[in-house]
């Protein structure tokens, strides 16, 4: 059992799931890592039953917060039942095979991540308490979605924060996984669920790489930051005139240059540079190179706000460069998936980084993360993805 410190209740009773160390009174019982422990106020009063974790600050996540609720087999297979619900009514399931179908906390599942490619499912077990119960969860997961292999990428570097070891691997079938095909808006990409990023795919992205092909006929695009070319080819379905696309992983362009082909899309329009894209896009500056269209989907400079000064200068640098080599009347797509730098933060940022480029300019849509990776209300940590369309004038 954990018992809080008088007055550290209020976030639990809000329904945020996660109880701090520097929250806890006592823990008794001695409790192992993912054990379900009772968690109750410094007066007695059971709040909420968790699991628990030693060894990291999040000492405890909450499972649920009827204490009387048993956490067992049947617990978790009814949250998957209802995970996969929600996913089943979304619009994307119509034309994509591509989802996230476990989004953690915001899932009532703290910690697990799983995406769905295909007919293979990859799953991430992020915290103790996920670890614990990871056989009854993966066997909810292979039954209710009919995917007979799941690969698992606990590989990040989150479950070090939980005294884990990473662990990589097929935990049920097996079969190649480097290349598994998946059809997203009509459009073919090859994910590569073991050396991949994150599980593979940046799912999050799918309806704004949709809303890019959209906006991006008959326009010189620029794509930094493109991994396996997703925004670039969205861009050239879109009827693009041509698109040049930075990326500095030689395996992610590698995959890129495959996706291309794998679609039936005129390649010659498309250059895949190998580059850092804060030196290339000053090249281009100094070249007079000018663009109609430009995204920028960097990687996450401040996971957390502690990171937030150095990343908010690389990304005002980035988007400073962007509004230079844009032409009046063209667009930057622009993100930050910084869980450290909030929508309001980026949003002055990208101001700050317009003003000093000399450029008008002005917001004309905001983006966030597609529905497949819902933010629960009681969890704001959730929505980390932000972006912003403007309209340089
Ligand atoms: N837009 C992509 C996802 C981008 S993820 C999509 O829709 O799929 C961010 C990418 O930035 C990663 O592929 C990473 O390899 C790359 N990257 C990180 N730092 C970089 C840098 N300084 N220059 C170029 N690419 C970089």
């Amino acid at each position: 059992m954990i018992k809080l410190k008088p007055a550290r209740d209020k976030s639990l009773r809000r329904h945020h799931p996660w109880i701090f160390s520097g929250a806890v009174a006592s823990v008794s019982g001695k409790p192992k890592a993912g054990d379900t422990v009772d968690v109750v106020s410094a007066d007695g009063k059971p709040l909420a039953r968790a699991a628990y974790s030693p060894e990291s600050q999040i000492r405890a996540r909450v499972w649920s917060f009827d204490a009387a609720r048993e956490v067992d087999a049947a617990f978790f297979r009814e949250r998957v039942t209802r995970a996969l619900a929600l996913r089943e009514s979304l619009p994307a399931a119509k034309h994509s095979n591509a989802l996230r179908l476990v989004h953690g906390e915001s899932d009532g599942l703290p910690g697990l991540i799983v995406d769905r490619y295909a007919d293979v499912l990859v799953a991430q077990f992020l915290a103790a308490g996920v670890e614990r119960w990871r056989d009854p969860i993966l066997d909810a997961l292979a039954e209710l979605s009919g995917c007979e292999a799941i690969y698992e990428r606990s590989d990040a570097e989150t479950r070090k924060l939980e005294g884990l070891k990473p662990k990589i691997g097929f935990v049920r079938g097996n079969r190649n996984a480097t290349r598994c095909p998946i059809i997203e808006h009509g459009l073919n990409f090859r994910v590569d669920v073991e050396q991949g990023q994150k599980t593979g795919f940046f799912l999050d992205q799918r309806e704004n790489r949709q809303r890019v092909r959209t906006l991006a006929a008959g326009r010189e695009v620029l794509d930094g930051f493109s991994y396996t070319g997703g925004f670039a080819i969205a861009a050239l379905a879109g009827g693009a005139k041509r698109v040049c696309a930075i990326e500095s992983s030689r395996d992610a362009i590698e995959i890129a240059r495959e996706n291309l082909a794998a679609n039936p899309l005129d390649a010659s329009k498309v250059e895949f540079i190998a580059a850092d894209v804060f030196a290339h896009l000053r090249k281009l500056r100094d070249q007079g190179a000018h663009f109609d269209l430009v995204v920028l989907d960097p990687p996450k400079f401040a996971p957390t706000a502690a990171q937030a000064k150095n990343a908010a200068r690389a990304y005002k640098d980035i988007n400073l460069l962007a509004f230079k080599l844009l032409r009046p009347g063209g667009l930057l797509a622009t993100f930050s998936c910084s869980g450290g730098v909030d929508a309001a933060l980026f949003q002055s940022i990208v101001a700050g980084a317009a003003l000093d480029a000399g450029a008008e300019a002005k917001i004309v849509e905001r983006f966030g993360a597609a529905a497949d990776h819902p933010v629960a209300l009681e969890f704001p940590e959730g929505e980390y993805l932000k972006g912003l369309l403007v309209l340089k004038t």
